[in-house]
């Protein structure tokens, strides 16, 4: 006859076999602490069973938030939302909830360098991956620009798009930043067009749209570019001081103030002598 393994052997097996690998781990210990607290199977059962789901949860937040390529740092504890305006922290706010990813709105954040749009956008994904488990890609302008590029020489252009389209939003850093050429254009203007109601787009720009044209080159596409973007979108007008000279300032004028001090305590000194 057929010799059966033991039991332990046998449910290590199976659980592998299942890809249950918290619940592989975890029995042993929790079927100690079941016994010492004389909790039910069911209670044993449903222990496991929610580490298992913890554990999946979290490494699916890890993959999500490093296929996002989103720079982690940049993320709500490290943003002063203070600086903000109230309305547009009310609007960031509402943004937090994530619905307009349901409606495949976009999220267009405008202001002059320094004024947090790359940081808040940033921040605003990576909450969106790690409490509603959305699925965010971010990239500059001008890589995304020339990966479309390449992807159009090698006949990919179709691939590429499928890949973002898995995403629910894109995030595009800094359009218009750089002066990009007219074959530049025309494939950013491809990939705005293929998402058109369909993802998602945050995007941050320095310019406004009366500048855009300088962008796009062509007023044709210019006008069609912004009328897709902005049917439904949500508008965050940054016109704050920048962040980094304000910083520089601060540091400025603490450095004058120890120095302010400093030379009050060698005049204090001069006078004891
Ligand atoms: P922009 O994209 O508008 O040029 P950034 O988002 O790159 O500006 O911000 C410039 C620098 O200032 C970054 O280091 C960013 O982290 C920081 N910064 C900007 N606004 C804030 C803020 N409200 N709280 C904390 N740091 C900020
Ligand atoms: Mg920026």
């Amino acid at each position: 006859m057929h010799k059966r393994e033991d039991p332990q052997t046998l449910l290590n097996t199976c659980l592998k076999n299942l890809c249950l690998a918290t619940i592989r781990e975890c029995y042993q210990q929790v079927g100690q602490t079941a016994q010492q607290e004389s909790m039910s199977y069911q209670e044993y059962l449903l222990e496991l069973v929610e580490l298992e789901c913890a554990a999946r949860h979290t490494k699916r937040i890890e993959r999500l938030l490093r296929e996002s390529k989103l720079p982690l740092e940049k993320n709500l504890d490290t943003f002063d939302l203070q600086r903000l305006p109230r309305k547009i922290v009310q609007k960031v706010k509402t943004l937090l909830e994530g619905s307009f990813l349901d409606r495949k709105e976009n999220v267009l954040a405008f202001g002059n360098p320094g004024s947090g749009k790359t940081h808040l956008l940033c921040a605003l994904g990576q909450e969106l991956v790690r409490s509603q488990s959305r699925k965010v890609y971010f990239t500059s302008c001008g890589i995304l620009v020339q990966e479309l590029l390449l992807a159009k020489k090698q006949l990919q252009l179709p691939r590429i798009l499928k890949k973002f389209a898995k995403f629910e939003v894109i995030i595009i850093d800094d359009l218009g930043y750089v002066q990009q050429d007219k074959d530049e254009m025309e494939v950013l203007f491809t990939l705005l067009a293929d998402r058109y109601e369909r993802g998602s787009i945050m995007l941050t720009s320095n310019l406004p749209f009366s500048h855009w044209e300088s962008i796009f080159r062509d007023p044709m596409i210019t006008a069609a570019a912004i009328d897709r973007l902005v049917h439904h979108s949500v508008i965050l007008e940054l016109n704050l001081p920048s962040y980094r000279m304000a910083q520089a300032k601060e540091r400025g004028k603490l450095q004058d103030e120890k120095t302010k001090e400093e030379e009050e305590g060698d005049e204090n000194k001069k006078q004891k002598k």
